[in-house]
């Protein structure tokens, strides 16, 4: 056979093998085909893309890609910037594959964007009616998408798990999970295992019965559904794992919904085949309204190993039994090989709310350690020879009211951590804090779930003619945030930076020696993974949220951050300036300056209205102001959060006010309070908000 000429083999090349241009549907459809069970088994290792939550199935956030490193970060800079156009809360990891980025924003919408122009290929608005925003404690937040075989896959406020065509945005199909007449709400990302979607819920705020689900990633169909805890136990139990369960309640729990919801944590063990999930908090949080003769109440504040075919309970181990203080175990969960003495181990660990480093063998459920990460005063140690915490006298807060750390928003929160093999050090966005427990003597159960008069489900308040445990405070300095390094073989503190505020966002890290986070005060910051020192900042506006997450396209490493303040502590504060729309930001070496120019945002004056209330009608308008309005719009004068303070809005809003409190907005996520409020209560909260702005007026 002769000698082909030079120009057919070009030929031949250009014809057969050249890849699509990227950013066209032939691209999309041909890269995302590409997640397959075994791509996603192998994520991560030394590939350029990001295409599940926690970039593996071992979540471990540690990143190969070393081109951006602690020798050059200096010459980080910004390559591009996205609006969004959202106003609330983005807490979601974007997923990148060659170069194609999906992510959600507030209200479950979806965003397919091209990285290497930095333009919106299509985007996803599911719909969800403005009256569900409620029905999350916690902001309309999401936290991501997951990929699978040219689908992407995410959960909806109200409770919906859609599939989407990758290439196009159009709907594959959806589902409803929930039960929408209960309060259920989604704002974790699902991750696909073995073709099957797993998501759970969120709601144990509310009075719901947590359970996390399986659906066929082809058609849509459940594969199997794993309650978290038991039901009314008069009626069959659905597993074994729900009747051995029914053992550790008492009373009439199911009546209260129970909780337990898996609202975030999952990762999975190929190799032992063992899906873990993390569970909530129980509804109520006061155990003794939930089980009134006390009890673990199994499976609250537990890590689940499931087996992802059937959802069957392997094993699990119980971070809190009896959880009281809404110390949920959905944090970040995180698989790794350690040598703990002298032995390789395959661990999992977790950082849940509760102040415990946890690390156990993922195999067994065994624990092996169990430390203080940040202020704990609830118990004093985790007993390792019996696996349980041992508690103050006080913790439980039935005699005494007493500050409990840490409270509620936890050591550690749904902020993602991550683990770096090379320094072996977990990097926890944690935080210091106490809280005031007592036992609401009031406390009766509202079905509705949530009630403008009587709150959430939680069985929690100062109860007056109790004592306060002052003792039980914590330390002066607190609260704090703060990013630390621990050493989950040594169990203490490595490294340590103090944060102004709580609320930072998630981190990651990588082979270049660096540590990532956002914090409150609107910076993204770089740190050497070996020291803590910062060796890198730039401003992004907004206070941060989401963890950043990097990836090559042709070749070359970027890293993308998604900016939108809010989430929990985010809804009724900030520690910025202005709250700017949402917003991805991409760096690269060689990009710009750091200090990307920011839209001018106007300064907002206080209201200036009549006020026609005398003294008494005006205390009366505070009382109703602080248990209808404060816990979204927050303290009138301290300029909102992701939410507006009431005494900033304009004359506009007020002019309507009568209307927006009886829902004309909405489709804005605003509650609706007709029948809640008469139009004199109404009227005596908008004097409250004149007569406060004319205060802090005066104090101008
Ligand atoms: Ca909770």
């Amino acid at each position: 056979m002769g000698a082909r000429p030079l120009y057919f083999y070009t030929f031949f090349i250009l014809s057969c093998c050249q890849s699509p241009e990227p950013g066209t549907n032939k691209h999309i459809k041909s890269v995302t085909a590409g997640i397959t069970d075994e791509a996603l088994v192998n994520a991560s290792a030394s590939s350029g893309d990001w295409i599940t939550y926690g970039l593996n199935y071992s979540e471990d956030r540690y990143s190969e890609l070393d081109q951006i490193n602690d020798t050059n970060i200096d010459s980080l800079g910004l390559v591009w910037t996205l609006e969004l156009g959202t106003r609330r809360g983005i807490e979601a990891t974007p997923l990148v594959v060659d170069g194609i980025m999906y992510l959600t924003g507030p209200w479950s919408k979806v965003y397919a964007v091209d990285t290497r122009k930095g333009n919106m290929i299509w985007s996803y608005n599911p719909e969800v009616p403005g009256y569900f925003g409620p029905k999350a404690c916690c902001d309309v937040v999401n936290r991501g998408v997951a990929l699978y075989e040219g689908k992407v896959f995410f959960g909806t406020i109200d409770g919906r798990l859609i599939s989407l065509d990758a290439s196009t945005g159009e709907v594959h199909w959806q589902v409803q999970t929930v039960d929408t007449s209960k309060y259920y709400s989604i704002t974790g990302a699902p991750r696909v295992v073995k073709g099957k979607v797993i998501i759970g819920n969120g709601g144990a705020e509310y009075g719901v019965r947590g359970y996390v689900s399986a659906y066929d990633a082809i058609t849509g169909d459940m594969d199997w559904r794993f309650y978290t805890v038991p039901g009314n136990p008069s009626e069959p139990f659905e597993s074994p794992a729900m009747e051995a369960a029914a053992e550790t309640w008492t009373g009439e729990w199911w009546k209260y919904g129970g909780g337990g919801t898996a609202w975030d944590a999952m990762a999975f063990d190929p190799d032992l085949n063992l899906l873990y999930v993390g569970t909530g908090n129980g509804s109520p949080w006061n155990r003794i309204y939930r089980s009134p003769g006390g009890g673990d109440n199994l499976y609250l504040s537990s890590i689940l190993a499931l087996n992802p075919d059937d959802g069957s309970l392997v094993w699990y181990y119980q971070t809190t039994p009896g959880d009281t203080w809404d110390y949920t175990a959905t944090q970040h969960i995180m698989l790794a090989d350690l040598e703990i003495n002298g032995k390789e181990r395959k661990v999992l660990m977790q950082a849940p709310k509760n102040g415990f480093f946890y690390v156990l063998d993922r195999e067994s459920g065994e624990l092996i350690s169990a430390d203080p990460y940040t202020y704990v005063n609830w118990a004093t140690h985790v007993d390792l020879s019996t696996g349980r915490p041992v508690e103050n006298d006080f913790s439980r807060y039935q005699e005494v009211n007493a500050y409990i750390s840490p409270n509620y928003y936890g050591g550690h929160n749904w902020q993602p951590m991550a683990f770096n093999p090379e320094t072996r050090l977990v990097y926890i966005p944690s935080r210091e804090n106490d809280f005031l427990y007592g036992s609401d003597p009031q406390w009766i159960y509202n079905e509705q779930g949530f009630s403008v008069n009587l709150g959430w489900n939680l069985g929690t308040a100062v109860d007056p003619s109790k004592a306060i445990r002052s003792d039980t405070a914590a330390p002066e300095n607190l609260p704090q945030g703060m990013l630390i390094a621990w050493d989950p073989v040594d169990k203490e503190v490595r490294w340590r930076v103090n944060h102004q505020t709580q609320w930072n966002a998630g981190v990651l890290t990588t082979a270049g020696g660096l540590v990532f986070q956002g914090t409150a005060e609107g910076q993204f910051v770089a740190y050497k993974a070996a020291t803590g020192e910062k060796i890198w900042e730039t401003s992004v506006g907004s206070g941060v949220i989401a963890p950043p997450v990097t990836y090559l396209v042709d070749g070359q490493q970027f890293l993308s951050l998604a900016v939108g303040w809010g989430g929990a502590g985010g809804l009724s504060e900030k520690n910025t300036e202005h709250v700017y729309p949402g917003t991805i930001y991409t760096f690269a070496i060689g990009g710009e300056e750091p200090n990307p120019k920011l839209p001018e945002m106007p300064r907002k004056a206080l209201i200036e209205g009549e006020i026609t209330a005398n003294s008494e009608e005006l205390e009366k308008g505070e009382t109703l102001f602080e248990l209808n309005c404060s816990l979204c719009h927050g303290t009138l004068g301290s300029g909102g959060g992701a939410l507006p303070d009431l005494a900033l809005s304009s004359k506009r809003i007020h002019e309507n006010f009568k209307y927006i409190v009886q829902g004309s907005f909405i489709a804005l996520g605003m509650p609706n309070f007709t029948g809640k409020l008469t139009e004199d209560e109404i009227n005596l909260i908008q004097q409250y908000i004149f007569a406060t702005a004319e205060k802090l007026r005066k104090q101008l």
